[in-house]
């Protein structure tokens, strides 16, 4: 809302709701449909007022109410409206969008189920596909959507209890950090756990010396996943003796996994041809996409790679995610709700800058992100060292449009890369 500071020089500006007259400190909060000012003084009233509400509501301090949706003002999205709020942000990995929709969907509904004749088990997830294609993104996006507080960990920091690197429980620490210690909350969010793929076991035959960072940490996994009570120590670390310990209970708490499992196609495309010559001779083999592998990921390949079979099993959701191509660099530069472009807009617009990307440069941006083997992770860097010239100099420059070329890229580019 705008903000208008008003001076005491007699402009007869007065607050609406006390009707004081503001001295040249007051700040003074027009409204934006009438002739209307709320001076500083009521907003801080106002906001006790709310704060009270609330805690008479819900009882004072951070206590939610113990609902089982995400939240129970708010009506679970079925799958298909996930997948369209997807749709805003994530491009591609259709297939991918389709199995987490359905699997988060059902979870949420079994957090709400009453009866417990039938008990419908919990499906976390895992999503395998080269790194930069959108796993992250697209477990953060339905955390987003419904609400539920998300936390990152990285597998590769986890270790067995008792070795240097985090105890298993730390991933936990993250998920209360982001439901603000409202343990409710956070026994209702979302894990996701990158770089699974690095706590496989090396080799397939299970190690006679301890692994420390591979199948010990698979196994302390397992009673995360299943769910059990874990006592957390709030502030990450250690367990000390003497700190408090928060109680977790990771019964309704979403697992998703993600890795890249780099080599895995090799995997697939072994089973897939043993498979395949031995049943149904080579018509079926023709009719593989052998560029894409990943595509027929089965729970056989990712034991083969290294992940224990209790581990599999606690992720029954196995989904892929497609290589980007050209076309899908193209689109997640510019189409999602905030593409990396419309954010430069948006930023440049700030400073009533109109600022604008020619389609050639846009196309050179993602040729230099593939060439650069970067990804989509890359495009938002190569856009960085790009603006940074423009982002330093037009706000005093006094331009009102701005238009990049391919060969102001290419300018800013080079020069970049020379001086690295
Ligand atoms: P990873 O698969 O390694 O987890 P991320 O989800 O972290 O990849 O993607 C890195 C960045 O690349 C994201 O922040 C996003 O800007 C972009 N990105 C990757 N894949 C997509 C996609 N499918 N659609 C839109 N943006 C994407």
């Amino acid at each position: 809302m705008a903000k208008k500071k008003n001076d005491s020089t007699g402009t007869g500006v007065h607050c609406s709701f006390c009707g004081k007259q503001p001295s040249y400190r007051d700040l003074m909060v027009p409204s934006p449909i009438d002739e209307a000012y709320i001076c500083s003084d009521c907003v801080n009233q106002i906001q006790g007022m709310i704060k009270d509400f609330v805690e008479m509501e819900e009882g004072p301090g951070k206590q939610s109410r113990g609902n089982d949706a995400p939240d129970s003002n708010k009506k679970l999205p079925t799958p298909k409206e996930i997948n369209d709020f997807l749709d805003q942000y994530v491009i591609g990995q259709d297939d991918a969008k389709k199995y987490l929709s359905v699997a988060v969907y059902n979870h949420y509904k079994r957090l709400s189920q009453k009866t417990d004749d039938v008990d419908i088990e919990k499906s976390n997830i895992i999503m395998v596909g080269p790194t930069g294609t959108g796993k992250t993104l697209l477990a953060k996006t339905i955390a987003r959507q419904l609400d539920v507080p998300f936390a990152i960990v990285d597998a590769t920091v986890l270790t067995e209890a008792g070795y240097v690197g985090e105890d298993i429980e730390s991933l936990l620490v993250r998920l209360l950090q982001a439901a603000d210690y409202d343990v409710k909350k956070a026994e209702r969010g979302i894990v996701f756990i990158d770089e699974i793929d690095k706590i496989a076991r090396k080799g397939d035959n299970p190690s006679i010396t301890r692994d420390v960072s591979g199948e010990g940490v698979q196994q302390g996994l397992l009673k995360l996943l299943e769910g059990s009570v874990v006592n957390v120590p709030p502030n990450g670390g250690r367990k000390h003796p003497e700190q408090k310990m928060i109680a977790v209970d990771t019964k309704n708490i979403l697992f998703i996994c993600g890795g890249a499992f780099d080599g895995i196609e090799r995997k697939i495309a072994h089973r897939l041809n043993t498979h395949v010559v031995g049943f149904t001779g080579t018509s079926e083999r023709e009719k593989v996409d052998s560029d894409n592998y990943l595509k027929y990921i089965a729970p056989q390949d990712l034991k083969s790679f290294g992940l224990i079979p209790e581990i599999i099993g606690r992720l029954p959701v196995l989904v892929h995610l497609d290589p980007l191509d050209r076309d899908a660099l193209l689109k997640v530069l510019t189409e999602p709700k905030n593409a990396i472009i419309r954010q430069y807009e948006k930023l440049f617009r700030m400073d009533g800058v109109e600022l604008k990307f020619t389609p050639e440069a846009l196309e050179f941006i993602v040729d230099k992100a593939i060439e650069y083997k970067l990804g989509a992770r890359g495009l938002r860097t190569i856009v960085e060292t790009i603006m940074i010239d423009p982002m330093f100099e037009t706000p005093s420059s006094g331009v009102t449009e701005l238009v990049i070329t391919r060969e102001f890229a290419e300018e800013k580019l080079r020069k970049a890369y020379l001086g690295s």
